[in-house]
């Protein structure tokens, strides 16, 4: 049987927010609170949600740039907090940002910003780390001469492709994608999407990829993850989550994407009412209770768990489990 690549264990993150009496911190946002989550050699995971929910702490939780409060994150079966060596961390797992430009440093050179892992690792001579640097270029669509240039002489797309290089650089096992095309035009997101497929595809990587628009998210996953307000709402194969949601969440934001099937245009809007709570402090019961239009009584105070569904999909909901229990 295969083994996952990552392993989440019921993984949380809180940030102290405040402090009371001689100065104990009393408050604390719950950025993830209690998340568990495989990811295995060659497959996508999606992880999609509003802005807060706890997706981007997952991703920097999974690449060592920060460690869980509680719970426990395994690489290949070794917990992430054993490895000494942030160095041999970072050459199997990396990260690509949201804004390319803001990681890549606009003093130094295109050439010199995709082979800096090579010279902190102290991979290869002169000539081989720049022989690297331009077969990456041309493999994420770039011409070899690019590399004496600097980052403001690149379009949003390119620096993207250029972030990617550099991701690339160390053939890592996995890649946290952290919002990845969400600053870019509509048709250089399908350009960067189908790039990193196709890289997938040559390398067999893993790709754990953080996007709030779904769209993207069924275009590149394998699985999705919905998560909600710290918590995971839904995880589901992506067919059968776009096929057949059952989170209320779930099926809230598949209505809000344009549909282009003519016959399915009529589908119900579901708008969700009020905003998003603070994750300091988080309704009791499901979290979702304040907005979900399916909300009942119990809902209030009984916390659903993630169950099993259906053969491919989990879902945290007491309305499956009420269904299950009959
Ligand atoms: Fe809605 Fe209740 Fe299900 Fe939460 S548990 S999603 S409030 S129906």
């Amino acid at each position: 049987m295969q083994k996952p690549l990552i392993s989440l264990k019921n993984v949380k993150k809180y940030f102290p927010v405040g402090s009371g009496l001689f100065g104990k911190r009393d408050r604390w946002v719950k950025a993830v609170d209690g998340v568990s989550l495989d990811i295995y050699p060659g497959e996508t995971v999606g992880l999609v949600g509003e802005s807060g929910c706890g997706k981007s702490t997952i991703g920097r939780m999974v690449v060592g740039l920060t460690n869980p409060t509680e719970g426990e994150i395994y690489f290949e079966d070794i917990k992430l907090t054993d490895y000494r060596s942030k160095k041999k961390l970072g050459k199997n797992l990396q990260m690509i940002f949201q804004d390319p430009y803001s990681s890549l440093n606009p003093r130094m050179t295109i050439a010199d910003i995709i082979q800096e892992p090579l010279v902190l690792h102290k991979i290869g001579t002169k000539k081989e780390r720049r022989k690297r640097v331009d077969e990456l270029l041309e493999r994420v669509g770039l011409a070899s001469h690019y590399g004496g240039r600097y980052p403001n002489q690149f379009s949003g797309g390119q620096r993207q492709r250029i972030g990617i290089a550099r991701a690339l650089v160390l053939e890592p096992k996995l890649i946290v994608c952290d919002e990845p095309v969400s600053a870019l035009d509509v048709s250089i997101q399908a350009q960067i999407l189908n790039l990193l497929k196709e890289i997938q595809e040559d390398m067999g990587l893993s790709y754990l990829f953080i996007a709030h628009g779904i769209q993207a998210i069924k275009h590149i996953s394998d699985k999705v993850a919905v998560m909600y307000l710290g918590k995971m709402a839904e995880f589901a194969k992506t067919e059968e989550l776009f096929n057949n949601p059952r989170h209320p969440y779930t099926k809230a934001l598949l209505s809000a994407v344009p549909e282009p099937d003519p016959k399915l245009r009529n589908r119900e809007r579901i708008l969700l009412k009020g905003d998003l709570p603070s994750p300091s402090n988080p309704p009791m019961g499901c979290r979702f209770h304040t907005r979900c239009p399916m909300a009942m009584e119990k809902c209030k105070e009984m916390e659903p768990r993630l169950l099993s569904t259906s053969e491919q999909s989990m879902t945290a909901c007491l309305l499956y489990k009420d269904k299950i229990a009959t």
